[in-house]
């Protein structure tokens, strides 16, 4: 018997012990920086020619590793692969499949600071992000593990005189798993255990930033028992590769997260049936968000600019649940956006390994082009009240930025910048605030910051998103607290880490016997 579930509890870096712990795993871990790390296809190491490097951002100098990158012929093997083994990791049991993961659970509890420190040189995540991420990526593996062992039981079924009625959950086939780059660790080890303890096999793409870190966890789950060609580890080049897997009849769903727009295109071509192809393929996508922090006319002010701050620069604001809009009532609006800048200037910038450190890199030159961009936008559709410029040199750093009285049609109050950029736009009441929260393609997350009861409660029905989060900040969902995923161009709300996700990746089955 498993004990219930309960979330990985946070690393209080304040405590010296725990402290020097970190520290010493960054030092084991730099110096294994810059080896190669090949494919790996039904448990065969591949090395190929061509390699990609993944860099530091915060220092993008440093090597991480360089990483093997398959073409369509490997893609093809890999889904090959999939399908063969597919046949064989249907039969195990929910219960030894859940097993699997609470082993590797326990492998990476043990081992959790040097996979933070993985998180902070590859992804440039600050310390306690990085022990976030590793938190949640334990926290997935335990709660699928129990999830599956809940489903994997007896269902519920009306019972009738004279028949025994059975209800299973059958895994589908061969799943793709595209991660993103931000949630390396977690939402990458959420996607695939959710797949594999289901009973199905996966073929993983890592994110390209990231490779390196999905790689460590590949070895953890051999470690762990998985058996070769339960998932196959696929980097490669999204443009050669990724549509080839998509396309594939032999794909029988593709779970994503990433931007909107590789999300659609992915959905636009897994509906399309590839001759040879026996079902409909499933997507499950999680994509961006725009997401808003509405405070009232009598929200708290320091817990509005707390929540607002934590934000919109948590991992430089590269959360799909990050706050890119402040929506303010014009009473409290000078104050607020006063308050918030105070706090942005305390933050210190800068290389994300050491702990003083409170907002690192972006993390690659795409993305600081493409926020530096915005920020010229942003620059002209309002008044820049903080930051705005990039930051030292050796990094992808860039200022926490603040744009104020920005129209809420503006593009930077619609468009999904993804970095540390946040707008503020004034509302005359409460309500004007609520539609302009809800002037956006997306749904992903909220908050309100209110003590006003009536506002909550027309909030909690109109406010349109999968996450909505009252007086506190609108990142850091908990996994089986707050299930995660969101409404319209913000995905499927697949809602990942909640009691209904893992049906996602199965198929009910009845099967009805006459007594
Ligand atoms: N689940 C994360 C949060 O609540 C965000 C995930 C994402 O950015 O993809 O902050």
């Amino acid at each position: 018997m498993m004990t219930p579930f309960r979330n990985e509890a946070f690393t209080d870096f304040s405590k010296p012990d725990n402290k020097a712990a970190f520290e010493g795993a960054l030092q084991r871990v730099e110096s294994e920086l810059g080896l190669t790390y090949p494919i790996v296809i039904g448990g065969k190491r591949i090395v190929t020619s061509r390699t990609l490097a993944s860099t530091n951002p915060s220092f993008f100098e440093q090597l991480v590793g360089n990483v093997c990158q398959a073409d369509r012929e490997l893609a093809e093997l890999a889904v090959r692969t999939a399908a063969e083994t597919f046949e064989t990791w249907k039969e195990t049991s929910a219960a030894a499949r859940a097993r699997l993961l609470y082993k590797a659970a326990a492998i990476m509890r043990r081992r959790k600071h040097e996979f933070s420190a993985w998180l902070v040189y590859e992804a440039g995540k600050t310390w306690p992000e990085a022990d976030a991420d590793t938190a949640e990526a334990i926290d997935f593996m335990e709660f699928y593990g129990r999830e599956m062992e809940r489903i994997g039981g007896a269902g519920a079924l009306v019972t009738i005189e004279g028949e025994h009625n059975e209800l299973t959950y059958i895994p589908l086939g061969v799943g793709i798993v595209i991660p993103p780059w931000n949630f390396p660790l977690a939402i990458m080890a959420g996607m695939t255990t959710a797949s594999i303890v289901t009973g199905n096999t996966v073929v993983l793409k890592p994110a390209s930033p990231t490779p390196v870190i999905a790689a460590k966890f590949v070895q953890l789950l051999e470690e762990a028992g998985l058996p070769p060609g339960v998932v196959n580890y696929l980097p490669g080049p999204g443009s050669e590769i990724g549509d080839y897997l998509v396309e594939h009849p032999l794909t029988r769903f593709i779970s994503f997260t990433g931007s909107r727009e590789v999300g659609l295109g992915i959905n636009e071509k897994a509906s399309k049936t590839s001759p040879g192809q026996k079902w409909i393929k499933r997507v499950i996508a999680e994509m961006g968000g725009k997401d808003a922090i509405i405070v009232d006319e009598d929200g708290d002010i320091e817990l509005a600019a707390d929540a607002i701050t934590a934000s919109a620069f948590g991992y430089s604001g590269q959360k799909c649940s990050a706050c890119s809009r402040a929506i303010v009532h014009e009473s409290k609006y000078n104050e607020v956006l006063a308050r918030v800048i105070e706090k942005t200037k305390r933050l210190t910038i800068g290389n994300a390994r050491n702990l003083s450190t409170a907002m690192g890199p972006v993390i690659d030159r795409n993305a600081f082009e493409k926020i530096m961009a915005y920020i010229e936008i942003g620059r002209a559709e309002g008044r820049i009240a903080h930051g705005g410029n990039r930051g030292a040199p050796q990094g992808f750093f860039i200022e926490p930025t603040i744009i104020a009285d920005v129209d809420s049609k503006a593009r930077v109050s619609q468009e999904e910048i993804f970095g540390p950029v946040v707008s503020f736009t004034k509302a005359s009441s409460f309500e004007e605030a609520l539609a302009f929260a809800n002037d956006t393609d997306y749904g992903l997350t909220g908050a309100v910051i209110s003590s006003n009861r009536d506002h909550l409660e027309l909030a909690r029905k109109a406010f349109h998103v999968g996450n909505l989060y009252f007086n506190r900040k609108c990142t850091g969902a908990l996994v089986g607290v707050h299930p995660f995923g969101g409404f319209n161009m913000s995905g499927t709300d697949s809602k990942a880490g909640g009691h209904d996700y893992l049906l996602l990746f199965t198929q009910a089955k009845i099967v009805s016997e006459r007594m």
